[in-house]
Formats: structure tokens, sequence, C-alpha cells
């Protein structure tokens, strides 16, 4: 597994971010620290998002399903829950590169896998598969531990609506 430790640089200590500004007095955001039975469904209602989607997802993305089930859920209530899953261990932050983040499940995360992630919707999918010819690439006499594989282009909803370029 090539998952290096990711310190949180984006936004997840930045909660009054451009998506909840205006939020304030949104009810989750205006809270005190949560728990009980209230986070309880909060978490459940994050990982019902994750599950059905099957990818990795920004928080912004998760807040969105969430708001399904929990729809009073603010965006810094999302943050403090995505937090405190990642140290019990039931999600993983995804490290692509940017600052953009995104989590998966860790069960997921914890089998080798890669990310596709598309240029239009900023969405990230799962790929599943690698190439084991890295070795290949390696000066003489390096050893290879691990590496880190992102794939960019358009996901095949945005390539359906976007205009045929010829193919390279
Ligand atoms: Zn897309
Ligand atoms: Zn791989």
């Amino acid at each position: 597994m090539s998952h290096r430790h990711h310190d949180h640089a984006g936004p997840c200590g930045h909660v009054h971010d451009a998506s909840s500004s205006h939020a304030q007095t949104a009810a989750g955001d205006a809270e005190p620290r949560l728990t009980g039975e209230r986070s309880t469904r909060q978490r459940a209602a994050i990982r019902a998002a994750l599950t059905a989607e099957a990818r990795p997802m920004s928080p912004p993305e998760i807040l969105q399903f969430a708001q399904q089930h929990v729809p009073r859920l603010g965006i810094a209530t999302v943050y403090r829950n995505l937090k405190a899953m990642v140290e019990a261990g039931e999600l993983s932050p995804v490290p692509l590169p940017g600052d953009r983040l995104y989590y998966e499940l860790a069960d997921k995360a914890q089998h080798h896998h890669h990310h596709f992630r598309c240029e239009v919707c900023e969405r990230v999918f799962d790929v599943e598969g690698c190439d084991d010819t890295f070795n290949a690439l390696l000066p003489k006499g390096f050893v290879l531990h691990a590496h880190d594989l992102t794939l960019y282009g358009l996901c095949a909803d945005c390539s359906r609506s976007k205009p045929k370029r010829a193919r390279a």
C-alpha cells in the first residue's frame, strides 16, 4: 500500500469556507460537539452516502447526499464527523494531489487500488487493477516499495456531454 500519511492541510480546519459562510445559523453548525444519538445518525448518513456512491467523496458531496437522511445537517458538522470517523478507523482520507479532500471507507482503502479524477465534475472514482510494470521504470539498483497512481480525464457522464476531440 502506498497511502502516505496525509496531514489535513485542506479545508479540514477551516469550517467557514465558501459553502458554509452564510450558514452560521444552520442547525447542526451552531451546536456544540455532538455525541450520542444525533451523531450516530449523522455518521450513518455519511456512511450511507459513501456506500451508495461507492467512490471517494469530498465533504461538500457527502453533505449533499447525507442531507437526504439528516436534512438539517451542516458542513461544519460533516467535517467534525469525518474527522472523528477517521480517528475511529472507519474512514480514510484519500491521498490525492491537490488541496481538495476526499474520503473513502476504511475497508475499501485497505485493498490496493487507484483513483480516477474527472477534470470536469471533479468526482473521484475507484480504479481496479494495477500496472505491474513499475519496476521497469526504476534506475538500475533501485528497489521499489510503493507507488501512487492517479488517473485524470473525463468520467463517462462528462465525456458524453462534451463534444469529442480527436483522440491523441
Ligand atoms: Zn465527470
Ligand atoms: Zn497499484
